[in-house]
């Protein structure tokens, strides 16, 4: 087993994973940039090391500092968390030729299912539904125009390096295809260093629902259910819950099982999720899928009890999912997570600054993760994201009953966060009747405006 790791995060996440060293007798190493120096990631890890400037360019992402932190604390592995490193092929294998495990799938796998059109190519061949589209990635603006006449308007470009929803236009006809194709491109240029993009068919208000796998190092893969992140603003992901309101216990069979061959003959081995989007008819197409531990890992963790985290960790340490997991998964009751983000309500603009009170909710089948506390300060430089708030109940009545008086009780002054937004979202009547597709925000805000009374003058 591992002596030592070294969390190569901030916030909520880099404080997730140690909690879990510390369950496994692990010693911890965190990293910091100068901005998160009073971080309770530096403060709960058994060793801290300064690793250069707030800018995510000159610390969290530069992988010649990490990597010499890794080095000067001696560590066995890296757990990269989400977001940062933790998709990037290229530092899994410098951490390889180091001779530090890094804790994710092998590289070549990384990379495969980085690019998103190839991995859209593996999951058609090993008999995963996707959607109609493109082959490989778009040569030009003609190219493009001649696949969305195949594939029948509306389509959607999408950049194979995608991520965040960035790159991405829905395109509905002939005329406004250029101007999109471009704008995609140069989006996808900026924001990946790489403008390749490729095109599916759009699914009119689908759903989406993602399955979270485990697989270890010799070929087992279990599935652990899904999913849904359909109450998304901007193609981001505000709310999950699992399950979902349209899944079967025969479809959730049928796709775990598809979804846990092809991982196996891929040679996939991490925690891992495959994002699906469910058509009206609840047809479910792959979309894309993601290498490493999700934001949302608590909604599964709290239906089936499984930490995925130290799954994780186990795993690459080289233990068999046989003696990682407890026995079959059965999960319990409905889990609901809300992110609460640092953000202006009406503006959707981040709101960093000085917290000056928090005080999250507890109680039964409350869990909160966060490293923020009072008196700390949200820098500008990062993600908005300062606390997950995930309930459980009995059913999704009981949960959707629980995080309405969670939220309530879930105080925080000085910044403006989502809370207000989310206590809205949980009493709206669509998102109670479980009528909750990819475009149920926007109707959703138009119905009820933004949160202008929350607003202070
Ligand atoms: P990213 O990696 O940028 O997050 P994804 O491929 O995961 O991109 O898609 C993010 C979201 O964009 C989906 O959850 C869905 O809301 C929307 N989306 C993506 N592809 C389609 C599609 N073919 N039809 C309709 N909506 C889509």
């Amino acid at each position: 087993m591992f002596k030592k790791i070294l969390v190569a995060n901030r916030g909520e996440i880099a404080l997730r994973v140690i909690c879990a060293c510390k369950e496994l007798s692990i010693r911890s190493v965190a990293i910091y940039s100068e901005a998160d120096r009073n971080s309770l990631p530096v403060r709960f890890a058994d060793e801290a090391i300064c690793i250069g400037p707030p800018q995510l360019a000159q610390s969290y992402l530069n992988i010649p500092a990490v990597i010499s932190a890794a080095e000067i604390a001696n560590v066995d592995a890296i757990h990269p968390g989400y977001g940062l490193l933790s998709e990037n092929a290229n530092f899994a294998e410098v951490c390889e030729t180091c001779n530090i495990k890094f804790i994710g799938p092998p590289p070549e796998v990384t990379r495969l299912m980085g690019e998103k059109e190839k991995a859209r190519a593996a999951m058609r061949k090993a008999g995963v539904p996707i959607l109609p589209g493109s082959e490989g990635v778009l040569g030009s603006e003609g190219e493009a125009l001649e696949w969305a006449q195949t594939v029948g308007f509306p389509v959607i470009i999408k950049a194979s390096a995608g991520g965040g929803g960035r790159g991405m236009r829905i395109v509905r006809s002939k005329q406004e295809l250029p101007a999109l194709f471009h704008a995609a491109q140069s989006e996808a240029a900026a924001a990946f260093g790489n403008g390749d993009l490729y095109m599916e068919k759009y699914v009119e208000r689908p759903r989406h629902i993602e399955f979270q796998i485990l697989a270890d190092q010799s070929g087992t893969v279990a599935s652990l259910g899904e999913r849904e992140c359909s109450i998304q603003r901007r193609h981001q992901k505000l709310l999950e819950e699992s399950p979902s309101t349209q899944m079967t216990p025969e479809l959730r069979q049928q796709i775990g099982q598809v979804v846990c061959k092809t991982l196996s003959e891929i040679g996939y081995a991490n925690a891992g999720t495959v994002e699906f989007l469910m058509d009206e008819d609840r047809r479910l197409y792959f979309i894309e899928m993601n290498t490493r531990i999700q934001v949302e890992h608590p909604v599964t963790e709290m239906v089936t009890e499984v930490d995925l985290v130290k799954s994780q960790i186990l795993i690459a340490a080289g233990e068999t999912l046989e003696n990682v997991l407890p026995g079959p998964i059965l999960p319990r009751g409905h889990a609901i997570e809300c992110r609460i983000n640092a953000e202006h309500p009406e503006k959707f603009t981040p709101s960093a600054g000085k917290i000056t009170t928090f005080n999250p909710p507890g109680g039964t089948g409350v869990r909160v993760d966060t490293a923020a506390y009072a008196e700390g300060t949200i820098p500008p430089y990062y993600d908005s994201l300062i606390a997950k708030l995930v309930v459980r109940g009995k059913d999704r009545a009981e949960a959707i009953s629980r995080m309405t008086r969670a939220l309530e009780m879930f105080i925080v002054e000085g910044v403006y966060t989502t809370i207000p937004l989310h206590r809205r979202i949980l009493a709206d009547p669509e998102f109670r009747a479980g009528r909750t597709d990819t475009t149920f925000i926007e109707r959703f805000l138009a119905r009820s405006g933004n949160d202008k009374e929350k607003v202070p003058a």
